[in-house]
């Protein structure tokens, strides 16, 4: 069949995304060709901020490179704006002359930056922040020391201010409006966020109008209407813009604001449809991806001919883009007649939380300084829920439903499949699942190049890691750690723990301190960290903070689906006895639960209420038995095979030898979880070779195999060496394990430690010298010293009900 032609003008975000989801639902109707004013393939627009601010280069934004266009036959006139339509005779006039036909036409040719008619507005340096040449034009400009004026304190003025500063420019933003970001924010966020911008070192003017810019043929200064004169040697104009209509306006198709488009984005013309901000629908027009790309998919389905879908305008949310300030804004936050507020400030850690109620159905939020529950809110706001019965918990947030105290890893785990978790691009959560589990992906990376989820504002990263880690458990390592620890600090994982190391550091606001963290408590990303690297480099000294733990390690136990717990205590090296039984039985008859053979080797009591673990610890602690450390970043369950003791095969005592492991090895804290299996001979019947650290018997005595790991991913281990004797393999697995854990980064498994400093580094440190090994060995033992405590016994003693969640101590913020 003849294929019919489609011709796209505007080669952007909202029409590239059209045409994708067209191809999805009919690749072979229409021949394609797409009109682009800028000489590039499509680039992700929002992530410009990114490559002004140094954190992502060009190359990283590109969405659609030349050889997806050609891959999917796609004529690419890159390089080349469109001038003229003739409806009449259904075709498109480039400035060129180049001339093409359509049957069906798609604009979407976005927005233009408002520009003030101010004098002075030609000068070289004056100019707006709206593609990759005027990026490329301000790093060019941007020198440190220089100085820059941003004309606009919105979010794009902020981005652009924030991205300049971090060029090493002296920045100002001036701003007509009394407070920043009028339209996302009131008075306490906004005058939150002008306290957090100053102390990035960025000048905030409020209620200050610009007259115009000074200079000879480049800009030299700003002037206010009050008299000042700003020195500049860039000025960056971000006050709005305005949907780019004049191609379709002179082509006598119908625009107001913008081109006017029904619900299915057709136009005046039937045969020519519009996406993006160059449209407006219903009187709105738009400046966020949210929308655009659900227009995309509605412009597609009628280009495919199936012709059901309809547009329909949903609350926006806005989240600003500047490392370390957390801050979202949607639906009607400003309240008024008619509307409630539920109000939350603490100015001290720089929170404020407000949500607005009407009818009791949520029609705003604003949250500044924790985000957590944004996800939530906005589903509860755009499904129009009930929330009287959530009341009670509603600024709390999701977690704090039913178990007061979960972190953001439980609202992930109870947030229904159908939450929207990526708003650009429409992701659910289920469908996120299910490309993890369906296509084994592993990384963030994996999982964005496969659903686009967070490839756009990338403001939902957090959410999608989450769902990473909670879908593949214990397997999830986070992305390589070059960058920032987190949001709270500029300093990786490497200096973090160098300073702790060469600045003696020893406790959370000591190191907070020293090394200039940005927010005065942290975050549930770095504390965690930050304890596990003070209590690993400085054992004894340094002191353990329950409240630096995740949820499950603050609780000893693991949590369940249905908010009940999971006591696991130890059964060393597997091998368990009649009493013991007896008191697991005794308790599972007592909660009336059932138990469960884990496959560490292990017995789990689960559905234990969170008020009953301490009775139970305490019972199991009366009766000898430790905690198993089930839930934690520690030396988890030696696994072992019955060995030469009775297996006919066995060439080796494995079991003694993983008894003996087992007790020595306790208590360790480790960056992650560290499994260990001993088998008796090659037959391997204990899977030593999917464990952080295996050890085979073999006939001259044993393997040492490391780094295995199994799950989603399975990761057989690397062989590192043979050794003769028991204590010979115990003294190699304490020096690997203490390697680990002075170099492994937090939450990194062994596996993905080694794949980062390469196996040859790994046996380089262990067994090319045997003194440097023993001394690693030594310092393993001495940690062990402190670390082989029972936190069940501390816990079951503890006379302090809050213990796991006691007020946090507030640390000075950062000079
Ligand atoms: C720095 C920055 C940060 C942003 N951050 C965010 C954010 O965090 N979150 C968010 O949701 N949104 C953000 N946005 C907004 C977002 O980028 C836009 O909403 C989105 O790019 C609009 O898509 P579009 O396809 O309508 O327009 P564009 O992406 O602008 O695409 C339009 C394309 O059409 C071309 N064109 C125009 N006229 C013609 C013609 N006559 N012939 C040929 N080609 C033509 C243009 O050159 C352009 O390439 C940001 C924007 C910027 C600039
Ligand atoms: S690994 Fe070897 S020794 Fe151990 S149970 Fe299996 S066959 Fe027997």
């Amino acid at each position: 069949m003849k294929k019919e032609k489609l011709i796209l003008v505007g080669n952007g975000m909202a029409g590239v995304r059209a045409i994708e989801e067209l191809l999805a639902l009919a690749p072979d109707k229409y021949e394609i060709t797409v009109f682009g004013e800028e000489p590039h393939g499509n680039y992700n627009r929002i992530l410009l901020s990114h490559v002004l601010s140094g954190e992502k280069p060009f190359a990283d934004t590109v969405l659609n490179d030349r050889a997806w266009y050609e891959k999917h036959g796609i004529r690419l006139e890159s390089g080349r704006k469109v001038v003229a339509i003739n409806r009449a005779r259904r075709q498109v006039i480039a400035a060129d002359g180049t001339i093409a036909d359509y049957d069906k036409l798609l604009l979407a040719t976005g927005a233009r930056p408002t520009m003030m008619p101010l004098p002075g507005s030609h000068l070289f340096g004056v100019m707006s922040f709206r593609n990759i040449a005027e990026v490329e034009t301000m790093l060019d400009l941007a020198r440190p020391g220089r100085r820059a004026v941003v004309v606009g304190g919105g979010l794009l003025g902020l981005e652009a201010a924030y991205g300049l500063k971090q060029r090493g420019m002296q920045v100002t933003v001036v701003h007509l409006m009394d407070k920043l970001m009028e339209r996302q924010l009131d008075a306490p966020a906004a005058a939150l966020l002008k306290r957090s911008l100053e102390e990035r070192g960025i000048a905030v003017e409020l209620g200050a109008e610009t007259q115009g810019f000074v200079g000879g043929k480049q800009v030299e200064a700003v002037r206010l209407r009050d008299g000042r004169t700003l020195p500049a040697d860039l000025a960056v104009v971000a006050i709005g813009i305005r949907p780019n209509v004049e191609l379709a306006q002179q082509s006598g198709i119908h625009c107001q604001r913008g081109i006017v488009v029904n619900g299915s984005m057709q136009t005046y013309d039937p045969r020519i449809y519009a996406v993006g901000e160059c449209v407006e629908h219903a009187g709105n027009t738009y400046g966020l991806v949210a929308p655009l790309f659900k227009q995309a998919k509605v412009v597609a389905n009628h280009l495919a001919g199936l012709g059901h879908a309809r547009y329909e305008d949903q609350p926006l949310a806005t989240k600003l883009k500047i490392t370390g300030i957390d801050l979202y804004s949607a639906g009607h936050f400003g309240g008024g007649d008619g509307y409630e507020e539920l109000v939350m400030e603490d100015p001290g850690r720089g929170v404020y939380k407000k949500l607005v109620i009407r009818d009791n159905r949520l029609a705003g939020a604003l949250l500044y300084g924790d985000t957590t529950n944004e996800t939530w809110y906005y589903d509860l706001m755009r499904d129009g829920s009930d929330i009287s019965e959530l009341r009670p918990n509603l600024l709390h947030g999701h977690g704090h439903l039913g178990d007061a105290g979960h972190s953001g890893a439980v609202a992930v785990a109870s947030m229904p499949d159908e939450t929207e978790v990526c708003g650009c691009n429409g992701i659910t959560k289920g469908m996120i699942v299910k490309a993890i589990t369906d296509k084994g992906l592993f990384t963030l990376e994996e999982v964005r190049s496969h659903t686009k989820a967070s490839a756009s504002c990338g403001s939902c990263t957090g959410k999608v890691e989450q769902i990473l880690a909670f879908t593949l458990g214990g397997d999830y390592s986070p992305a390589p750690q070059e960058k920032p620890l987190c949001g709270c600090t500029e300093h990786t994982h490497a200096e973090v723990r160098n300073a702790i190391r060469e600045q003696h550091l020893t406790t959370i606001p000591e190191t907070m301190r020293f090394l200039e963290w940005k927010t005065p408590d942290g975050c549930p990303k770095c504390r965690p960290a930050l304890n596990y690297y003070l209590i690993s480099t400085w054992p004894g000294e340094a002191k353990d903070d329950p409240q630096s733990r995740v949820h499950n390690e603050r609780v000893h136990a693991n949590i369940q689906n249905d908010g009940s717990y999971s006591v696991v205590p130890r059964t060393w090296g597997g091998l368990t006895n009649a009493k013991e039984l007896r008191v697991i039985a005794d308790l599972a008859e007592k909660y009336n639960v059932p138990v469960k053979v884990t496959g560490g080797q292990r017995l789990a009591i689960p559905f234990i209420k969170k008020e009953d673990l301490p009775k139970v610890w305490a019972t199991l602690n009366d009766n000898d038995m430790l905690s198993g450390f089930a839930y934690g970043k520690a030396v988890r369950s030696v696994k072992s095979c019955v060995g030469k003791g009775l297996c006919r095969f066995g060439t080796q005592d494995s079991l003694g030898l993983g008894v003996a492991v087992e007790k020595k090895f306790w208590g360790a804290w480790t960056p992650h979880k560290f499994k260990m299996g001993v088998s008796g001979c090659p037959r391997n019947c204990a899977e030593a070779t999917i464990k952080d650290f295996g050890i085979v018997g073999v006939d001259s005595g044993w393997e040492l195999h490391v780094g295995g790991t199994c799950g989603v991913r399975v990761r057989a281990t690397d062989l590192l060496c043979k050794v003769a004797t028991d204590d010979e393999a115990i003294e190699h697995a304490a020096a690997f394990l203490q390697l680990y854990r002075e170099e492994g980064w937090y939450l990194e498994r062994s596996s993905a430690w080694i794949e980062r400093v390469g196996m040859p580094y790994v046996k380089k440190r262990i067994l090319d010298d045997g003194a440097a090994r023993q001394a690693l060995a030594e310092r393993f033992w001495h940690a062990q010293q402190f670390a082989q405590v029972d936190p069940w016994q501390d816990r079951a003693k503890s006379d302090r009900p809050d213990y796991e969640y006691a007020a946090l101590e507030v640390v000075e913020a950062a000079a």
